[in-house]
């Protein structure tokens, strides 16, 4: 098990427009290359599909200008790169603005419950696509707590989206709500959300680099079912902001199980 989430607020990449001074030259310095680091991957990621288009382009405007199939064919890969580089620019666009709000607590009382279920109900076809099902378990009848309803609703997408893809085909997984009591470190009780598939699961080692920007355990896969690498960085500012924790669990062969305990109490 592997607790992501330990300090309320973790000062990690300053990246976006987060401006923070640091007194430290060497947290100075850290900062300034992952900072490096994080645009030379954005640029990266982004080329790779803007590379593909314009091959295309050349291409269809050129040798394959008179080949209907081919054109086709071509306009096919090119909407899908299209829509990588829209979901990559939509992920970055949330990864700042949650950065930009991680201070401010948010403190309308939402109810889990439904957004959970709302989580689901958006990935109804991404589910059957896949032949998996989703099992919902509630153990109490009011799940509510203090939190920013569209970022929730994200988190409990991301992290159901990602049961589903990397859980495999002709799965189950699974979505438990409950209430928790003492959860150690949160000061109170919570609403906790687990999210288990029983895919191929994680090798250990790779736990405390999971929430990272553009960390993924195998690039291939991810990218093959649309991942931009950001979804758990995403995750992760928004629990940090609603002062929640984050456990990541896992045995490879056996599955995963995502672990989000959210504070009751109000600020
Ligand atoms: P991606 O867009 O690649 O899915 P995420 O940030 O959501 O990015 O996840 C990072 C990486 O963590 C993934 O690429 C994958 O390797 C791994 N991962 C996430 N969720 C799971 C899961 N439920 N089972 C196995 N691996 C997972």
């Amino acid at each position: 098990t592997y607790l992501v989430t330990c300090a309320p607020v973790t000062l990690e990449t300053p990246g976006t427009g987060a401006i923070i001074s640091f007194n430290d030259v060497t947290l100075r310095e850290e900062a300034g290359q992952m900072r490096r680091d994080f645009v030379a991957n954005v640029s990266h990621e982004l080329r790779t599909p803007l590379t593909a288009l314009l091959g295309f382009i050349e291409t269809l405007s050129g040798a394959a200008k008179d080949d209907a199939a081919a054109r086709t064919r071509f306009l096919e890969i090119m909407e899908t790169e299209a829509t990588r580089m829209n979901r990559l620019v939509g992920d970055l666009l949330s990864l700042s603005r949650v950065e930009s709000e991680e201070r401010i607590r948010p403190n309308d009382m939402v109810d889990v419950e439904v957004l959970v279920r709302s989580a689901v109900q958006s990935l109804s076809a991404l589910a059957l696509a896949e032949n998996v099902q989703i099992v919902v378990k509630v153990d109490e009848s009011s799940m509510k707590a203090p939190g920013d309803s569209d970022q929730l609703l994200q988190v409990f997408t991301n992290l159901i989206e990602n049961a589903i893809k990397y859980g495999g085909r002709n799965k189950t997984v699974e979505v438990n709500l409950s209430i928790s009591t003492n959860e150690n470190s949160l000061r109170g009780p919570g609403v906790r959300v687990e999210v288990i598939d029983h895919g191929a699961g994680i090798d250990p080692q790779y736990l405390p680099r999971l929430t990272e920007r553009f960390y993924r355990v195998d690039s291939h896969r991810s990218r093959e079912m649309g991942g931009t690498g950001l979804g758990l960085a995403i995750v992760k500012h928004i629990i940090n902001r609603h002062r929640g924790r984050l456990r990541i669990s896992s045995a490879t062969g056996e599955g995963s199980k995502f672990s989000v305990v959210l504070p009751i109490r109000k600020a």
